[in-house]
């Protein structure tokens, strides 16, 4: 059976990328270098003055937005309970308490809507890059900002990164949202004053409707999930604060010492951006694989096919619907899937009920609150640890098979964290 026969007969299954290939940390890839990454969080830098005044919540961190390296040790006890222990460490990334937006996608929609907001005020003369930005946080700003309009397409959490500090700077915001959208984040947006419209369709028709209302008007900027270089390199900021996470919890990565992350996969750009700043820090060390629901395996299915953007998941009968909202994409993007078209190491798909499986065992073994498709990087941990073929494939063929027992292992737990008790 073929990967392509399993993702038509909804079956989970693992992809292993014959393109991968080894990186140098340091290197280019499609002419982006580590300079991309590095501007990108030069520009949160600047910003974090601003931040820790506008979202208080982040002022312990001085308006540095980030979240937590959690050791799963709970989880783990219950992997060796049943019998398939992990070799090595277990943790999760856990993006559900990144603060602002309650997911992974607060580093990329925070950085465009900052990189947008900046770019204005500079052209305009107000703001210098060696000013103490929490000068941005005064009515006479938030008026120079109500001149243009921030737009957006978004399945939900992506909507609640951008259109949450959109507002805050004083951008007017419109969220495009798919019918998949959960209620509760309709009515979170709503609530800050973000216009949300709501679509009868798919992700991909929110987005083309917001593009095209955003043409229309020549004061509003459009943020393109399936081609944003801006979220991307947000996006891929993740792992310099990882790689200090890491040290501070005693982990090496290296070639004796692999590092395994597990992310979960909508259009792409959260785990292409995150697979970007990690292979550009830790090179053939660390090993990425991209978690997708069977019924949305957009990326999988453009990899898989070598026709990335070019193909949807409908093109193969499937149907994009699914309970992992975060995920419910059908057409990956095709600048996430040239990035990391030698990057990768695999992709994999997971049922919703296993997804949900799996967060209700988070919850329960280490107390950690996460949505259902922020849970479906835990496929992957099973995975490995039962032995599946694939993954066994995967471990012999880099020569890892001697080095599993020093492994660590990232689940990135995506999002969640604004998530009401009763949903
Ligand atoms: C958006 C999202 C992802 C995946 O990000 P993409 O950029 O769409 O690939 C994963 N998990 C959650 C919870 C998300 O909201």
């Amino acid at each position: 059976m073929s990967v392509m026969d399993d993702l038509k007969m909804r079956k989970e299954t693992v992809w292993l990328n014959p393109d991968l290939q080894s990186f140098a940390p340091g290197s280019s890839v499609n002419g982006y270098s580590y300079a991309y990454m590095k501007a990108a969080q030069n520009r949160f830098v600047r910003f974090m003055p601003y931040i820790a005044k506008v979202f208080p919540e982040t002022a312990g961190r001085k308006g540095n937005i980030e979240s937590e390296l959690v050791p799963l040790t709970g989880y783990e006890e219950k992997c060796r309970r049943l019998g398939t222990p992990v070799r090595g460490r277990l943790f999760l990334k856990d993006d559900a308490r990144l603060p602002v937006a309650g997911s992974v996608k607060a580093r990329g929609g925070i950085h465009e809507v900052l990189k947008i907001a900046e770019s204005l005020a500079q052209k305009a003369g107000l703001l210098m890059p060696t000013d103490n930005y929490a000068v941005l946080d005064t009515e006479e700003f938030r008026r120079f900002f109500g001149e243009y309009t921030i737009r957006v397409g978004s399945t939900g959490n992506l909507g609640i990164s951008i259109g949450r500090t959109a507002a805050r700077i004083g951008f007017r915001a419109v969220v495009y949202m798919s019918s998949d959208a959960k209620q509760w984040k309709k009515d979170l947006l709503r609530g800050e004053g973000v216009r949300v419209e709501e679509s009868d369709g798919d992700y991909t028709q929110a987005v083309a409707r917001g593009r095209a209302e955003s043409d229309a008007d020549d004061h509003s900027f459009f943020i393109d999930d399936e081609r944003s270089e801006d979220l991307f390199f947000g996006y891929s900021t993740a792992a310099l604060r990882v790689k200090i996470q890491l040290l501070k919890a005693g982990v090496t990565a290296d070639k004796t010492h692999p590092l395994f992350l597990y992310l979960p996969c909508g259009v792409g750009g959260a785990p292409g951006g995150i697979t970007f700043g990690f292979k550009e820090l830790f090179g053939d060390a660390v090993h990425c694989f991209f978690a997708e629901p069977v019924e949305a395996p957009c990326y999988l299915l453009g990899m898989a096919s070598g026709k990335h953007g070019d193909i949807c998941v409908e093109d193969i009968g499937l149907t994009g619907r699914t309970a992992l909202d975060g995920l419910a994409v059908t057409r990956p993007s095709g600048f996430v899937c040239a990035m990391t078209e030698t990057l990768v190491s695999g992709a994999f798909t997971v049922t919703d009920a296993k997804a949900e499986m799996y967060r209700r065992e988070v919850a329960e073994t280490d107390g950690i609150r996460l949505e259902p498709s922020a849970c479906a990087g835990f496929e992957g941990v099973r995975g490995i640890m039962a032995g599946d073929p694939a993954w066994n494939e995967y471990i012999e063929r880099n020569g890892l098979s001697d080095y599993m027992d020093r492994a660590a292992h990232i689940v990135w737990g995506t999002g969640g964290g604004l998530m009401p008790m009763d949903s």
